[in-house]
């Protein structure tokens, strides 16, 4: 009997957890803008692929919204959550890049232009069946029913008018090779995309490189913004994330150039010391991991061209 009680008691919890509702509770952060903040983890089950943060504007006219999440079940909760917000339609959604946590819950924005970076389209088309296959394998039956949709209006950076919002679109390329931010001007909010990881250790799968990113940081940093909503971590008012992301780009790159001066082994790399200061950053060790294995063979490449020259 005791027995029975217990399996029922599993089974209950076990239902509890796998209802797949993702609780998206939307926070204003200014006059007309609110942020969907993701967790700072890696993606898994326990999160459904929720590590991301996405937002949205509600103008006169109706609302822009920036990502679609991991998933098409995000993306429709995305809808539900802001149709508790406002009852103005949305007008479209603008992606910031087109890795599988921002551009995944596509399928529930179907019915309004998805509007993106040219190069964003062209790496989606290439690279989305390959990324939510690994999402299907890393977060299981959340992505149920989720497909790659493409952008459907390609974007150019440049002022932007929705309704009575000025925005001003950004076009990067030093996370993904294509990255949008996003500057509304009314509010001075920037959506920095994942040009800008925050307490959380930044992705390089497709970086064209650390030097081009840090001269992107320096871009972003000037812009009149006054609250800054990362890719993956907290908001923030000050410069806070831009010092804190330009001293973690430029130590990740002395390890590997360091490394390649000396001709160490990679998997002697990834076991280097994570400076105190970045203690507080979550994924360190197991972003630093990948990291090197992307990104080390060009390191070396480049040091052996040196010598030949
Ligand atoms: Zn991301």
């Amino acid at each position: 009997m005791r027995w029975i009680l217990v399996l029922a008691l599993i089974c209950c919890s076990l239902a509890a957890r796998a209802d797949f509702d993702y609780r998206l509770e939307p926070r204003q952060i200014a006059e007309s803008v609110w942020l969907l903040e993701g967790s700072t983890d890696n993606f898994a089950a326990a999160n459904g692929g929720n590590i991301v943060n996405t937002g949205f504007i509600v103008s006169d006219q109706g609302v822009l919204v920036i990502d679609s999440g991991p998933s098409r079940r995000y993306g429709e909760a995305l809808r539900q959550a802001i149709a508790r917000v406002t009852d103005k339609p949305v007008l479209k959604l603008l992606l910031t890049h087109h890795h599988p946590d921002h551009a995944l819950g596509n399928q529930a924005f179907a019915d309004v232009p998805i509007a993106a970076l040219a190069g964003t389209t062209q790496l989606l088309a290439e690279q989305g069946e390959a990324m939510a296959e690994n999402m299907y394998r890393l977060v299981g039956d959340w992505m149920r029913g989720t497909e790659v949709r493409l952008p459907t209006e390609t974007l150019t950076p440049g002022p932007l008018q929705v309704g009575n919002r000025r925005l001003q679109l950004i076009g990067l390329r030093g996370h993904s090779g294509a990255d949008l931010a996003i500057l509304d001007e009314t509010s001075g909010v920037l959506f920095a995309g994942d040009l800008l990881f925050y307490q959380r250790a930044l992705t390089t799968p497709g970086t064209p490189g650390l030097d081009l990113w840090l001269a992107d940081l320096e871009r972003l940093q000037a812009l009149p913004w006054k609250q800054i909503v990362p890719g993956h971590g907290p908001l923030a008012s000050s410069a806070a994330p831009f010092k804190q992301m330009r001293d973690y780009l430029g130590w990740l790159d002395g390890v590997m150039r360091d490394g390649a001066e000396q001709g160490a082994e990679m998997n002697e790399l990834i076991r280097t010391p994570i400076p105190e200061r970045f203690a507080g950053i979550s994924l360190s060790r197991y972003e630093l991991i990948r990291s090197v294995s992307h990104l080390y063979p060009r390191y070396e490449r480049a040091r052996l061209r040196r010598v030949d020259r």
